[in-house]
């Protein structure tokens, strides 16, 4: 049943991408959202991400939901305006280089057809060396998506936050939500602002979340926080038209309009919580570089001129919790394990659907809150 416009209150914890999303979606579709956030938006994951945008290898049980979010960011201008320049849609070849990644390849492509997916095509060598002229490693080929690209983060989370105030939603920054409460059916949120009541409320505190989720009543779930790095390059001129992956390594690189290559790819350090900070370990990264290096060689010449980190969720399974709470008018969002941003616009609109009692485009079964 869906709720009526503008009489209950719904408040979203957390001003990243899935927050700014959905807090976005319910606005425009006229519901009182209210988002809270204890830094300042895109602060976190959702704005110094390596803004992969990316549909090839998902997860199967991931792929209908990244799809879905495919179809919003091929339409973004439509939704939040000029922001939208941010996203640069190319193509995304994921190659093997070694027979390991090939038979990983091989692999994906049996569970792809399967499953009847066809958005990710499988090149051979020669193809994928006419798509990257610049390629020096050789290779048995590797998956292509059309499409896929990379986006300025911090720039699309703007994007969501300000379409969401046009729609009439408030943005609360610098409001930490220490307590969480159901009392009578009303929600109490303890802030350093005082407290809030809310009818619904929607957890995307990102690394922070399952602990929140825990302190209001809920069953604890297996979120691991850590930091996963990323390093930037000074800009060179452009040699590579693609994202470009590694099956069976840690790589993901790409080269952006300023020329500059943005290397790293799942590698990841330590994080702390409560601190509101990540490491970055440069021997670990190393090895990223060095294969960014020799899969194009004109990247040896190019000098590193910053490295960072950014704090995630991981689950387990790396599948987010996407869903209704044990507690009636909680609703969770979380867990996205370092691939949440091209996510972002669809977890947006399903999580304004399970708000409103609508049913969500896409089947969320696979990321079912209890099913740990
Ligand atoms: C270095 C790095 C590279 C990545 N690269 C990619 C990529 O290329 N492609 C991709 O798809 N994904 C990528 N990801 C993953 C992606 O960035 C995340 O999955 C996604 O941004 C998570 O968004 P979120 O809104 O759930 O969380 P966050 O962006 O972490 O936002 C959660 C917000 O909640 C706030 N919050 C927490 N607790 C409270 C509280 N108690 N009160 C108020 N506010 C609170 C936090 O301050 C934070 O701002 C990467 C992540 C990192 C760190």
């Amino acid at each position: 049943m869906m709720i009526p416009s503008n009489r209950n209150k719904v408040i979203v914890i957390g001003g990243g991408i899935h927050g700014c999303a959905t807090a976005y979606f319910l606005a425009k579709r006229g519901q009182t959202v209210t988002v809270v956030e204890k830094d300042h938006i895109a602060r976190h994951a959702s704005g110094v991400n390596a803004g992969g945008v990316r549909t090839l290898g998902r997860d199967l049980a991931e792929i209908p939901l990244s799809l879905a979010s495919m179809d919003l960011w091929k339409k973004l201008h439509s939704e939040i305006g000029v922001y939208a320049q941010a996203f640069h849609p190319s193509f995304y070849l994921k190659v093997a280089i070694d027979e390991e990644g090939y038979a990983l390849g091989s692999a994906r492509a049996e569970a792809l057809k399967h499953a009847g997916y066809n958005h990710e095509f499988w090149l051979d060598a020669s193809d994928v060396q006419d798509r990257l002229p610049k390629l020096t490693t050789p290779t048995y080929g590797g998956f292509l998506v059309e499409g896929d690209g990379w986006a300025r983060p911090w720039l699309i989370v703007r994007g969501f936050a300000q379409g969401a105030r046009q729609y009439g939603a408030e943005i609360i920054e610098k409001c930490n939500v220490f307590g969480l409460e159901l009392r009578q059916n009303c929600w109490y949120l303890k802030t350093d602002k005082g407290v809030f009541e809310a009818d619904y409320v929607v957890n995307c505190a990102g690394a922070w979340a399952a602990d929140l989720a825990f302190q209001s009543g809920e069953p604890k779930a297996p979120l691991s926080a850590y930091a996963p790095m990323l390093a930037v390059t000074e800009s060179k001129p452009p040699i590579l038209p693609a994202v470009i992956g590694v099956l069976g390594h840690t790589l993901s690189l790409k080269q952006l309009d300023t020329g500059q290559f943005v290397i790293g790819g799942g590698v990841r350090a330590s994080a702390n919580l409560s601190e509101n900070s990540g490491e970055v370990v440069l021997p670990e990264l190393r090895e990223s570089m060095q294969l960014a290096a020799r899969l194009f060689s004109d990247i040896s010449n190019a000098q590193i001129i910053r490295c960072w980190s950014g704090i995630e969720g991981y689950m387990p399974d790396n599948l987010p919790i996407i869903g209704h709470g044990k507690q009636p008018g909680l609703i969770h969002g979380f867990g996205f394990s370092a691939h949440g941003f091209q996510l972002g616009p669809a977890v947006g609109e399903v999580l304004a659907d399970l708000v409103m009692g609508q049913q969500p485009r896409v089947p969320l079964d696979a990321f079912r809150p209890d099913r740990f």
